[in-house]
């Protein structure tokens, strides 16, 4: 047979098997042979004493008692013997499988594949491995992910009348011999055959690490690729401007800037003079000043006669911008774009960006719609970009007379995702926060506890701090019992009475309400804001120094670190309260770590671990791929080295010639 052979045709396959295949992706005896388990079970026996507890591993020993098989509850059963491996005696037992008993015999040996407790000194029995099999010099057992109509065994099985229909020897090699060389990779066809049957614990291994190098190195090659491709093929604007002109806008800022903004700043700016398009991502904690680095490129932009435009994810934030931008440039005609603007505003605004009047705009997803054409855009700059998905990066990186573009985000990304969902950007990175920011102190109390942190807050209060109470609901959801914003509003309004003026802003508000809201608050004329998440992104108010967080375990990591990044902006002390009574170890684990550091990226990291890359932006508006083996969190090292050596293929094309130009990209973020 030929490895390109419909997989209807392998012996043994029915029609039906066939479409259950097909359902998995596999079309051919290639697919099949590519269709890698997601896990194995070791059923090599091991010495207990290096085992951890919790971990799942196969034992073997003496039957020293006979079985007991007791019952409770309506079909529950509790199989118990103990075996004994070298003077130690081990307690088995084995829930519900009461059908074993019979095969248990004082005198044999067992093999038992379970789960370690090393405390008890016992083992919860998965498996009863049968003497045979465990004879056979076959330890491992592959598992794949199989769907209804197709058992394990059967898709095993296919598996091996392909090997013995010897289509493997057709696989070809698809990575570069000097790569195999230098990483010591098992060759293609080894690997996966080691992938499928592995001879050994170290064949396995060395299959595996070849596979995961593959996959990511593929997929780097073609971030490369795209990258390549934007900077070479398409031409992009070139700014011109002069140095002592930013020079004086730089020396005419209210502070200095921290040592990380100027090294961005000037990234940007060599970007932006090249003649090439930019396609940057700036990447900084909450609070570490990105915002004027922005500013600084807008201004530019507008040196060199061009528009630029900063769009935002919310409108509280765009006209927040709108209302700073004129302090720094009052010289500079700027307008705001939104969707909550009368017809004649928008109007307006319209006019004065196809005219060329306006230089800057600052607006929401209002920007990328139709309609709006601007005179010449030079530069667009989205803030908190993971906001906005893949498509509407496209959408703007096409807009008009292709731009160049710079992405802002404070998600902290954690490396291995910032190189493989941003893989195809160049990377600025603000890795310090502006001088004289005091740590913010961060405690997690239960919710009988708040009366005592309202009291604390009072004295607070008196010497005119201000403080945020984030509830993470609207409508009250009975089954979440979270408490709403309206209903905190009235228990916080109850117990303050006079002694706090309180502000309610919630996403259902009109955008004239939010605003007076939010300028109420930075104004001082209000102490208290209690807010749904709406000011979880951006908004700076100084002055508030307290955080309170209703509910905080229904948040991720990375959105508490967001919301504690509202406070700790001034010189004050400040603080972030947590709210909650978590029912599950992880739970308390993440209030936990979350008392224990401020670092955004420790906590991005550990939010990827916890939660899994899906989880933090959503894996198809992130743009990251889903891996077939490698696993972004803990092959964090081969993706490394994959992106080096893609890398270096595409700065010396000559290397490896035909695999370069087979790339294809455009399949990438589909
Ligand atoms: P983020 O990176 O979270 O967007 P911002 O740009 O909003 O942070 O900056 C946070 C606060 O720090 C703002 O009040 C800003 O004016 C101030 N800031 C920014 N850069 C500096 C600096 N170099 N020195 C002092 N304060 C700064
Ligand atoms: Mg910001």
């Amino acid at each position: 047979m030929k490895l390109l052979d419909s997989i209807q045709f392998l012996r043994g396959v029915g029609p039906k098997s066939a479409a259950v295949l097909n359902g998995l992706g596999i079309f051919t005896l290639q697919d099949l042979l590519l269709y890698f388990p997601f896990r194995y079970e070791d059923f090599k026996a091991r010495d207990v004493a290096e085992l951890l507890d919790g971990e799942k591993a196969t034992i073997g020993g003496a039957i020293v008692t006979p079985p007991n098989l007791g019952y409770f509850g309506a079909r529950k059963s509790r199989l118990t013997f103990k075996i004994k491996q070298d003077e130690r005696v081990i307690g088995v037992s084995f829930f519900n499988q009461p059908y074993l008993q019979k095969q248990i015999e004082v005198g044999q040996n067992a093999l038992v594949y379970g789960v370690w407790d090393a405390k008890r000194q016992q083992i919860s029995g998965i498996k009863l491995i049968a003497m045979a099999s465990a004879a056979a010099d076959n330890d491992f057992m592959p598992v794949y992910h199989v769907k209804e109509g197709l058992k394990q065994a059967s898709l095993v099985k296919y598996i091996q009348t392909a090997f013995d229909e010897q289509v493997l020897g057709q696989l070809t090699e698809n990575l570069p011999a000097e790569l195999i060389e230098k990483y010591r990779l098992m060759a293609r066809q080894e690997a996966v055959k080691n992938m499928h049957f592995p001879t050994d614990m170290a064949a396995h291994k060395q299959a595996l690490r070849r596979v995961k190098f593959e996959e990511l190195f593929l997929f780097q090659l073609k971030l490369q690729a795209l990258k390549n491709k934007e900077k070479s093929g398409r031409v992009g604007l070139t700014h011109v401007f002069s140095d002592a002109d930013m020079d004086k806008k730089i020396a005419e800022l209210p502070f200095a800037l921290t040592e990380a903004q100027a090294r961005a700043v000037s990234e940007i700016l060599s970007d932006m003079r090249a003649p090439y398009h930019m396609n940057r991502l700036l990447q900084g904690d909450v609070g570490s000043g990105k915002t004027v680095v922005a500013e600084l490129a807008m201004y530019a932009a507008c040196l060199a006669n061009f528009q630029a435009a900063l769009m935002v994810p919310t409108e509280i934030l765009a006209r927040q911008h709108f209302k700073n931008l004129p302090e720094i440039f009052p010289e500079l005609h700027i307008g705001l774009l939104v969707s909550g603007l009368k017809a004649a505003e928008r109007r307006e605004i319209l006019a004065d960006l196809a005219s060329g009047h306006l230089r800057m705009v600052v607006g929401t997803h209002a920007l990328i719609q139709e309609g709006v054409d601007f005179y010449n855009l030079g530069l667009v700059i989205t803030d908190e970009q993971h906001r906005f998905g893949v498509n509407q990066r496209k959408i703007l990186r096409e807009k008009g007379q292709n731009p160049d573009v710079l992405m802002m985000t404070a998600t902290p990304i954690p490396r291995t995702l910032a190189i493989t969902a941003f893989g195809d950007m160049d990377v600025s990175i603000i890795d310090e926060l502006p001088k004289g920011r005091q740590p913010i102190t961060t405690r997690w109390i239960r919710h009988e506890q708040l009366p005592s942190v309202l009291e604390w807050l009072d004295g607070e209060l008196s010497a005119g701090t201000q403080s945020y109470f984030v509830s993470p609901l609207i409508e009250e959801s009975e089954a979440l019992d979270l408490k709403n914003a309206e209903a905190l509003y009235a228990e916080l309004s109850e117990h303050f009475g006079v002694r706090a003026r309180i502000g309610l802003l919630h996403g259902r508000m009109k955008n004239d309400e939010k605003d007076a809201i939010m300028i109420a608050f930075k104004a001082q004329k209000l102490d208290v804001l209690v807010s749904t998440t709406v000011i979880e992104v951006g908004v700076d108010v100084p002055n508030a120094t307290v955080m309170v967080i209703m509910d905080a375990d229904r948040f991720g990591l990375s959105q508490l670190h967001q919301l504690r990044g509202r406070v700790g902006r001034g010189s004050k002390k400040s603080y972030c309260i947590l709210v909650a009574n978590p029912k599950t170890e992880t739970g308390k684990e993440r209030m936990k770590l979350m008392c224990d550091t401020q670092n955004g990226f420790t906590l991005a990291e550990a939010d990827l671990k916890m939660r899994g890359s899906g989880e933090i932006f959503g894996v198809r508006q992130s743009g990251i791929p889903e891996f077939l083996v490698a696993d972004l969190v803990n092959d964090y090292n081969i993706l490394e080295v994959a992106r080096e050596e893609a890398v270096a293929a595409f700065r010396n094309p000559d290397k490896y010639p035909e695999l370069l130009s087979e790339i294809a990209v455009d399949d990438l973020f589909d």
